[in-house]
Parts: structure tokens; sequence; C-alpha cells
């Protein structure tokens, strides 16, 4: 294959084309990538070749890369353990005594098989907290993906703390930047919950120190917001923002529970909030207030959170949910429109995993995330409007075509970096101790 300049140059021919939610869809354009960016959006004019590599885009839709802004990648692990429990009934009972037996190589090889159920369904960028979280980064650098990578401190006891901490940091210092900075490191205080002031405050003094984000939990449950209003006086919103917590980048999971005060604080901040539809459902969380705080200038954005929790990590559903859930909380059939919601799944998450100039929209100079989408199933007909389709009627198995940085990860259906057959057969053989 010829290497202009050390680049490739792609051209994905004759696709429909969604370059950003709100301009809607160009029914035919040829686009340019070179290098890890995009060229070019041609719609009248020609494009001039020569190309290293040409895909041809007719009866396809080609959408800038789903951000999966929240989960915990190896918990696939816990996919169809003891459901239908409450959330911390099946944390302390089921998930937290199993892992205790985690090791690094049910990790990595879990993190594998959720990478490979991601790029299916067409994420290409996702932030994951969990622990070894080595394996996962070596994981999402030989799948290729985009990553905002974290360890999970929990932290309860003063002795956990240095070495929660110790853990995050080294991590954080190993990983930030690498894999040609597609990978990035944040750092994970569980939630306020489950780590006290002492900790915050030395996660924010390092975080200012690294220059790395923040990602956690909040107002996850009405009980727990309950108890903690109740303990400490104030919301946890109130209580990380007096705390200096929101002086940092924030992306914060959940926020199903926030008060008007809770919204007026996060925007203030610049606080990103990833809504995770499914898992809030299936836990009977509650609905996140996603129209106020899009309304009160909150950057929210769309995660599966864990499969444990979650069922799967499909963020085509994600999106479908997040729009059905906004119109029946408000009574509003007009709340959080199609295009809005494909916001919240590219260029929100992009901005929120920190991203944000960079990355999102398929436009000249942005980093060349794509997803092409085979048309042509009865459930995808007609074509009066394929944004509408993709939201209201995609399933992610329409998935045909995946790349990141210029790079392909699903190509017509196969997949490029990794091998499905030997992740499910390791996988099958490793989750046989967890039973
Ligand atoms: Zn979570």
């Amino acid at each position: 294959m010829r290497i202009l300049q050390g680049f490739m140059r792609i051209l994905i021919r004759g696709a429909a084309v969604i370059p950003k939610p709100e301009a809607g869809v160009i029914p035919k354009a040829d686009v340019v990538i070179e290098g890890r960016r995009f060229a070019a959006v041609a719609v009248e004019e020609e494009v001039q070749g020569p190309f290293d590599k040409i895909v041809e885009g007719e009866g396809k839709l080609l959408i800038p890369g789903l951000v999966n802004a929240h989960t915990h990648l190896a918990m696939t692990l816990f996919r169809g353990l003891a459901q239908d429990r409450p959330l911390m009934q099946w944390l302390e009972e089921e998930v937290w005594p199993r892992e205790k037996k985690l090791t690094p190589e049910v990790v990595h090889w879990f993190s594998l098989l959720g990478l490979v159920e991601m790029i299916r369904s067409g994420t290409t960028a996702f932030a994951d907290m969990y622990f070894f979280m080595e394996e996962v980064a070596e994981a999402a650098e030989k799948a290729g993906l985009r990553a905002l990578l974290s360890y999970g401190i929990i932290a309860p006891t003063p002795e956990k703390i240095e070495l929660e901490l110790k853990k995050a940091e080294a991590f954080a210092r190993e990983w930030d930047g690498k894999a040609e900075g597609r990978i990035r490191a944040a750092l994970s205080p569980h939630a306020p919950y489950t780590c006290g002031p002492e900790v915050w405050k030395r996660v924010v003094a390092l975080a200012k120190e690294l220059r790395i984000p923040i990602h956690t939990h909040l107002s996850e449950t009405k009980e727990e917001v309950e108890r903690f209003r109740a303990q400490v006086g104030r919301s946890p919103v109130e209580w990380l923002e007096e705390l200096g917590v929101f002086g940092v980048h924030t992306l914060a999971a959940h926020g199903v529970h926030l008060s008007e005060k809770d919204i007026e604080i996060l925007a203030a901040h610049g606080v990103h909030v990833a809504h995770c539809p499914t898992s809030n459902l299936k836990l009977a969380c509650g609905i996140a207030p996603v129209v106020e705080m899009l309304k009160g200038g909150v950057n929210v954005c769309l995660g599966t959170d864990g499969a444990g929790s979650a069922g799967d990590l499909n963020m085509v559903e994600e999106m479908r949910l997040a729009a059905l859930l906004a119109k029946v909380k408000t009574g509003d059939p007009q709340a959080l429109p199609a295009p809005e919601a494909l916001s919240l799944a590219t260029w929100r998450g992009a901005a929120a995993l920190g991203w944000g100039k960079d990355l999102g929209t398929i436009e000249p100079g942005r980093r060349a995330d794509g997803v092409m989408i085979k048309l042509g199933q009865a459930h995808f007909f007609p074509d009066y409007d394929l944004l509408a389709n993709l939201v209201y009627a995609g399933r992610g198995s329409e998935v045909d075509t995946v790349f990141v940085d210029g790079r392909f990860l699903l190509l017509e259906g196969e997949l490029q970096t990794l091998d499905e057959e030997e992740i499910l057969g390791r996988c099958r053989e490793l989750a046989k101790k967890f039973r």
C-alpha cells in the first residue's frame, strides 16, 4: 500500500453522511481521511486522488463515532449474573465477593470481550473506571479504541487511602497520552459516599498536577442522596463543589437525583454528566433530569455503565432510551429530539472525555473516528430521515465499519484488530470460576 508522507489517504465514496447531528443527513458525499484526520466532506465537488484505500459507501450511513462516556468494561464478566436485584444487594452479595477473585487475566479478557461488543455496535471512544486498569489499557490499545481510563478508588479507611491513591497515580502516570495519544488517564474516586474529604482533596491536587480529569459516580440513587444529606447536611453536588472538585474537568456518571441548585452548580463549573438510561432503569434508580440539565447549560453525554448492571454496551440503544425517557419525564414529545439524542452520543461525549475541540463530528481537521451503518434492512426503511431511523429504529447490529484515527477496527463486518473467536473461547473458560 502506498504511504504518502507517512500518511494514508482514504476515500469513503458516496455514503449518506451525518457530519454532525445538528446538520442532518447529507444524502451522498465523498469523505476523505488523511492520516488520523478528516480532510474533506465533498458533496458536489470531485475529490482528487490518489488514495491508498477506497471504501464504498453506497447503501451506507456514515456518522461520527459513538462515545460511551461511562462504563466498567470488564464487568461483562457479570452479565446475566443474579439479575433483577436492588443495586446494593447485588453489589454486596454477588459482585464484591466475586471481585475479590479477579485477576489481571480475567480483567484482560473480559475487557476485550467488551471491546468486541462496543466496536460491533459503533462505539469508538469510552470512559472506563475499574481495577487492574493496565489490563484494560492494554486491551484498548490492542483494539484501537480511544479511551479515558482510571483506577476506581474506594477508600473507606485511612490505611486504604494511601494504597488506593498510589495505585491510581501510578496508572495515570504510566498511561496518560499512550497509544499515540488515544489513551488518556483520569482519577476516579468511586463516589462521594465511598470516598471521604481527604481522598477528594488529594485527588483534586493530583489531577491539577497531572492535568487530567476526574471521573466519578454522582447522585445515582434516591437513598444514597437522602442518606448523604442526612449525614453531611448538603447534597453530594454541593459537597463536591465545596471541596473544590469541580475546579478540575469532571465527568460525573448518572446525576439522577439532582436539585435545581445542583444543576446550577454543575452548569456553573462545566461539569459533564454521563446519563446512563439503561442502568438507571434496570436498577430502578429513576430518570435523570436530562432536559433540565441541558436547558441549564450542563453538557450531558451518554454511557452504558457496566454490562453487569446494564445488560449490554450498546450506545444505539442508549440513544433511543435517552430520547424516550426525556419525553415521558417532561410529558413533552418534543423533548430531546433525535438529533439532540445523537449529539449526546457523539460530540457531547467527546467533550466530556476531554477531546471536545478535536473530536465528535465529521469535519475537516477533526480526528477521523467514524462508523458506517449498513442500510437496506427492513427496520431502516424507508429513508425519509435516516437520523430519526438511527435513533428510533437502530439496533447497533447494523454497524458495518468502524474506524478510529483513520484506522479500521471493523471493516465490512470483519474485526480488524481483535480475534473474536479467541476472546470468546478464553472468556468461556474463565467465566466457569465465577458461577
Ligand atoms: Zn458506573
